[in-house]
C-alpha cells in the first residue's frame, strides 16, 4: 500500500511533503499532479524532504505525493545493453520519440521494455537444485553478447519447471520450490541502486586492464577490477581517452555514466558512440555498452543518482561473469548535485561548501568496484573496473573531491592543459601520476614480456631527470650543457615522441598490443645504454643525433608488429659500432 501525503513548501528540486503515517528514507516518491519523480531524502516525523528528479516549476503546495514503497531501483534483464537511459533508467531514446527533445516532466516509462520478447534457452532442468546467482539460462542480447539468466541473489530452491522459447522480460519462464513456497520465475529483476550486489567472495587483484594505450599499460596501469581517477580541464583530451579506452580495453563491457556534464556535450558523446566500430567484432561497440546520460533538461538530482545506476548495472553483468569498465564523467558534477542537495536541506557545509559526509560517499562509490568470485555454484569470476573523471575547477588538485579521490583510486592519470597545448597527446603527465597497482601489473609483465618492470622504471628516471635538466638548460641554455645531460634530454624526447605520445586517429598507433609496448621501450633504452658510453668517452651528441636510427627508432610505433622493430635494433647497433670505430673508443 503507498502512502499518500500532500506537499507543503517547494525549494527549488526539494519538496517538503507531510505524509499521513511515517514514510522511509530513500522511498520513491510520485511528486504533483504531474507525478515527477523524486526520492526522500530526509525525515522528520511525518515531514519527508523530497528530492525532485525533474524541474519542480508550476508544483503547488496541496498537491498530494505518492510513496512508491521501494527505493530508487535498476530493472535488470535482456534489453540493457547497447541503450541510451537516464539517471533512473529511461530511455532517452524512448523519451525523445514521446515528447521530442525537451522531455515533458512526468513522463514516466518502464526502464526495460515490456513487449519485447527474447529468446530463452535453459540452461537448468527440473529437478536441479539452484540458489542466488546460478546461471538459468542464455538468452543473445545483442549480435556480439550473451546475456546469462541468473537466480536472483536471495532465492533457492529447487526448479520445478523452466521453459524454452520467446518471452518477454516479464513473462513466467518456471517455476522454482523454495522453502517459501513456490516462486515464479522471470527473466528479469530488480535491485535498488545505491545497495552494492552481493557476491561470492573477493578476491585480490591479479592482472593490469589492457587498453593498449602505450602511457597507460606501460607507466601506469590499472588492474582490472580496481579504480582510476583522470582529473583534467576542458581540451585535454578526456572524451578521446575514455572513447580510446572503451574501445580497446580488455573488458567485456563498457558501461559510461555521463552525470551531468552539460546537455550538449553528452548530446555530442551519445550521437557519436553508436558510430564507434568495435575492433573484437568488426560491429559497433554499442553493442555492448550502456549509457547512462542525461541528455535532456533534468536537474542536478538526477545526475546525483547516474553513477549508482551505471555502478549497479555494471555489477549486473560483473555477476553474470563478465569483466566490466565503467567509466563516469564526471564525478565532480555528481559532488556539486551532491552539495546543491545538501545546501537546500540547510546541512552545516564544510570545506568548499561541500558536505562533510562526501569523503564517505565517494568512497562508498569507488569500493563497488572489484574483482570476485560471484554468487553460484559454478564459481565465476567477474569484475568492475571503475574509472572516474573529476574536473577540478580552475585545474586545481588540491580542491575536496579531487583529493578525496585520491586516497580511494590506484591509479591516478594526471592530464596537463600545457601537454594538450603542445598536441602532446593522450596529455597523461608522468611526473604527476601515479599507479598504486604496479606489484600486480608487474607480476603479469613478467610472464608475458621480460624485463618491463625494469625498463619502465629506467625510462621513468630518464624522463624525470631530463625534466631537471630542463630546467638548468631554460638558464643557460642547452648548448651549455655537459654531453651527458644533454644525451639524457635526447632520449626523454625519443621516450616522449617515440613512444608517449600515441595517437588515436592513426592506423595503426592507435593500439599497442602488449608485446609491442616492451619491446619498443626496451629499443629505447638499448639506444641509450649503447650510446652512453660513446658520448663518456668524448664522441660529440651531435653525432649521436645524427644517426639515421634515431629517427626511425621514433616512428617505430608507427609501423605493424614488432619485426620493424628487432630490425631497427639491429641497425642501431650496427650504426653505433660504426661511430665508435670512427673516434676509436670502445663500446
Ligand atoms: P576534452 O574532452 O578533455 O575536452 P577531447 O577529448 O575532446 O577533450 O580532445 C580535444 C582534442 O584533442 C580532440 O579533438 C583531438 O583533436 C585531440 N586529442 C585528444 N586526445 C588525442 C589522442 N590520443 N590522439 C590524437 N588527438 C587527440
Amino acid at each position: 500500500m503507498s502512502l499518500v501525503g500532500a506537499i507543503e513548501r517547494i525549494n527549488g528540486s526539494l519538496v517538503v511533503a507531510k505524509f499521513e503515517a511515517e514514510a522511509k528514507i530513500g522511498d520513491l516518491i510520485e511528486v504533483g499532479n504531474l507525478k515527477l519523480m523524486g526520492e526522500i531524502v530526509r525525515l522528520s516525523k511525518e515531514t519527508a524532504y523530497i528530492q525532485c528528479y525533474e524541474t519542480t516549476s508550476g508544483l503547488r503546495p496541496g498537491e498530494p505525493v505518492f510513496d512508491l514503497g521501494r527505493p530508487l531501483i535498476a530493472e535488470l534483464g535482456p534489453g540493457i545493453m547497447g541503450t541510451i537511459v537516464d539517471g533512473v533508467q529511461r530511455s532517452e531514446i524512448e523519451l525523445w520519440k514521446l515528447t521530442g527533445p525537451f522531455v515533458t516532466r512526468g513522463t514516466n516509462i518502464a526502464p526495460l521494455d515490456r513487449g519485447k520478447q527474447w529468446t530463452f534457452k535453459p540452461k537448468v532442468k527440473p529437478g536441479d537444485k539452484v540458489a542466488g546467482g546460478d546461471i538459468l539460462g542464455t538468452v543473445q542480447e545483442t549480435a556480439s553478447f550473451e546475456h546469462r539468466i541468473l537466480v536472483p541473489p536471495d532465492l533457492s530452491g529447487t526448479v520445478e519447471s523452466i521453459e524454452k522459447g520467446d518471452f518477454t522480460v516479464e513473462d513466467v519462464i518456471g517455476l522454482l520450490r523454495s522453502s517459501q513456497g513456490t516462486e515464479e520465475l522471470r527473466m528479469m529483476q530488480t535491485w535498488p541502486v545505491r545497495r552494492p550486489r552481493p557476491y561470492g567472495e573477493r578476491l585480490p587483484l591479479e592482472m593490469p586492464l589492457i587498453t593498449g594505450q602505450r602511457v597507460i599499460d606501460t607507466f601506469f596501469p590499472v588492474a582490472k577490477g580496481g579504480a582510476a581517477s583522470i582529473p583534467g580541464g576542458f581540451g585535454t583530451g578526456k572524451t578521446v581517452m575514455l572513447q580510446q579506452v572503451s574501445k580497446w580495453a580488455d573488458a567485456d563491457i563498457i558501461i559510461l555514466i555521463g552525470c551531468g556534464e552539460r546537455g550538449n556535450e553528452m548530446a555530442d558523446v551519445v550521437a557519436h558512440f553508436p558510430e564507434i566500430t568495435d575492433p573484437r567484432s568488426g560491429r559497433h561497440l554499442i553493442e555492448r555498452t550502456v549509457i547512462i546520460a542525461n541528455v535532456s533538461n533534468m536537474p542536478v538530482s538526477a545526475r546525483e543518482a547516474s553513477i549508482y545506476m551505471g555502478v549497479t548495472i555494471g555489477e549486473y553483468y560483473r555477476d553474470q561473469g563478465y569483466d566490466v569498465a565503467v567509466m563516469a564523467d564526471s564525478t565532480s558534477r555528481w559532488a556539486e548535485a551532491l552539495r546543491d542537495m545538501s545546501g537546500r536541506l540547510e546541512e552545516i557545509p564544510a570545506e568548499s561548501g561541500f558536505p562533510a559526509y562526501l569523503a564517505d560517499r565517494i568512497a562508498e562509490i569507488y569500493e563497488r568496484a572489484g574483482r570476485v568470485v560471484t554468487l553460484g555454484s559454478d564459481r565465476r569470476v567477474g569484475s568492475v573496473t571503475l574509472l572516474g573523471a573529476v574536473s577540478p575547477p580552475g585545474g586545481d588538485f588540491s580542491e575536496p573531491v579531487t583529493t578525496h579521490t585520491l586516497r580511494f583510486i590506484g591509479t591516478f592519470w594526471a592530464l596537463d592543459s600545457e601537454l594538450a597545448f603542445r598536441r602532446h597527446f593522450p596529455a597523461i603527465n608522468w611526473l604527476r601520476s601515479f599507479t598504486r597497482y604496479l606489484a600486480v601489473s608487474s607480476r603479469w609483465w613478467s610472464r608475458h614480456e621480460r624485463g618491463w618492470e625494469e625498463f619502465r622504471a629506467q625510462a621513468l628516471k630518464l624522463l624525470g631527470e631530463a625534466s631537471e635538466i630542463e630546467e638548468t638548460a631554460r638558464i643557460i641554455g642547452e648548448k651549455a650543457l655537459p654531453d651527458e645531460q644533454r644525451l639524457v634530454l635526447l632520449l626523454a624526447e625519443m621516450l616522449r615522441e617515440g613512444f608517449l605520445v600515441q595517437s588515436a586517429f592513426h592506423e595503426v598507433d592507435t593500439y599497442c598490443e602488449a608485446e609491442k609496448q616492451t619491446r619498443l621501450l626496451k629499443a629505447l633504452i638499448d639506444f641509450y645504454d649503447a650510446v652512453e658510453p660513446l658520448i663518456r668517452q668524448g664522441v660529440p651528441i651531435e653525432k649521436v643525433r645524427e644517426l639515421g636510427v634515431v629517427t626511425e627508432l621514433m616512428r617505430l610505433k608507427e609501423r605493424k608488429g614488432v619485426e620493424p622493430i628487432e630490425a631497427a635494433s639491429l641497425e642501431m647497433k650496427g650504426q653505433v659500432a660504426k661511430l665508435a670505430e670512427e673516434y676509436e673508443v670502445t663500446l
